[in-house]
């Protein structure tokens, strides 16, 4: 037996599963009943009477202490609803006491699960909750596909005739700085054998990783691509995204149209507006020449306040003139529906607050 720290099951997928079984022996058949159970039911307690005896003897013999593997199971220590009860927003605590945040947002009649891919971010965007908190760590595939399963099992619960159809990366953290275990959970979460969200239901939301843009277009990735631009030239842009700085603007522009001539897929760009800082005219126009050529939608987002940032959301007025251009440049470009801000929903923001209440 392995004296290594002990490994989540949730970091395997099939073929990981079907690997450690046949590594002690157990036959690779018995990994479709061990898969079902951990993804498709989102079961924590293993002891099934349904597993035939060598599955039970490896999981008796493997799982559980120090016996090889864990599962990732974080715990909910804050729960927020907003007042109509669609949008519930979870912080979770991970094995070693770290916490992030997990949304289940219902609108438009889907349900859609926000996640984090790390705890902490190092991007330290201005604006962003999370941003202002830094770094801590990435998170492992497990951690991340645990997120999911949490949202499953409350719907399963408290809603059990709808079923989770979206998933994005907008919770806390860069998901193309952790590219190997979002990717790798992506695997997992999309495979239909197990939780099953298909690929066309993902998006994975970046502040402008270039390399990792490029390389999901090489790689194929059939994932959704939402890229946070929040400025259309380089001043306005890293006033706001300090990384701007190491991935500038053009890059940015040039890559993400690589990427669109290489997948054939429209790319999702958000825009955080905010009062004298991104919502002028001027910018919009100057928006709408960048993109020239991008198959693009803009999704404007109203700035939530956060404690370290002192900057307002634009006005009604101003946001609308900015969509006008937008949209008569034959740009779609709808705004993010508020959905949540009364639970704190922005990112980063529970834990924010949470902080505060125990300092
Ligand atoms: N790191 C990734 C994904 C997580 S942030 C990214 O930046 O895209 C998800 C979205 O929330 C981003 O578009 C981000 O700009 C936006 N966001 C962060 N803080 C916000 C705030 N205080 N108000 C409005 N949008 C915010
Ligand atoms: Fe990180 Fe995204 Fe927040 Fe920027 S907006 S600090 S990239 S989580």
């Amino acid at each position: 037996m392995s004296q290594s720290a002990p490994r989540s099951l949730h970091d395997l997928g099939y073929a990981g599963i079907e690997r450690e079984l046949a590594a002690d022996g157990v036959k690779r058949h018995h990994a479709k009943a061990l898969h079902r159970s951990l993804y498709r039911e989102g079961n924590l307690d293993l002891s099934r009477p349904d597993f035939l005896p060598p599955l039970r003897q490896w999981i008796e013999r493997r799982v559980g202490g120090e016996k090889g593997f864990t599962l990732d199971a974080p715990e909910v220590v804050d729960e927020t609803r907003s007042s109509d009860g669609l949008t519930r927003k979870y912080l979770l605590r991970l094995q070693d006491g770290q916490t992030i945040e997990t949304v289940l947002m219902g609108y438009d009649n889907r349900l859609t699960a926000c996640i984090s891919s790390q705890a902490g971010c190092a991007m330290g965007c201005v604006f962003c909750a999370t941003g202002q908190m830094g770094f801590v760590r990435h998170l492992r595939p497990g951690e991340i596909v645990a997120q999911v399963l949490h949202v499953q099992r409350v719907i399963r619960a408290d809603m059990p005739d709808r079923r989770l159809r979206n998933l994005v990366f907008m919770g806390m953290g860069e998901p193309l700085h952790n590219y190997n275990s979002v990717m790798h959970a992506l695997d997992i979460i999309s495979d239909c054998r197990g939780v099953g969200i298909g690929p066309a239901f993902i998006s994975v939301s970046t502040v402008g990783v270039v390399p990792a843009i490029l390389r999901m277009a090489e790689e194929g990735l059939p994932y959704n691509l939402a890229v946070s631009l929040h400025g259309s030239s380089e001043g306005e842009r890293s006033a706001l995204i300090p990384v701007s700085k190491k991935w500038p603007l053009a890059d940015l522009v040039e890559a993400c149209r690589s990427y669109g001539a290489t997948t054939g897929r429209r790319i999702f760009f958000g825009w955080t507006l905010i009062a004298g800082k991104n919502d002028s005219p001027e910018t919009a126009h100057r928006l709408v020449d960048l993109l020239k050529g991008i198959d693009s939608h803009i999704n404007l987002i109203p700035l939530n306040p956060t404690a370290g940032f002192d900057g307002t959301t634009a006005q009604t007025a101003a946001a609308l003139e900015f969509q006008r251009i937008i949209k008569e440049a034959g740009i779609p470009c709808t705004f993010r529906q508020r959905r949540g801000i009364d639970v704190a929903a922005g990112c980063g923001q529970l834990k924010a607050n949470r902080l505060h209440k125990t300092a």
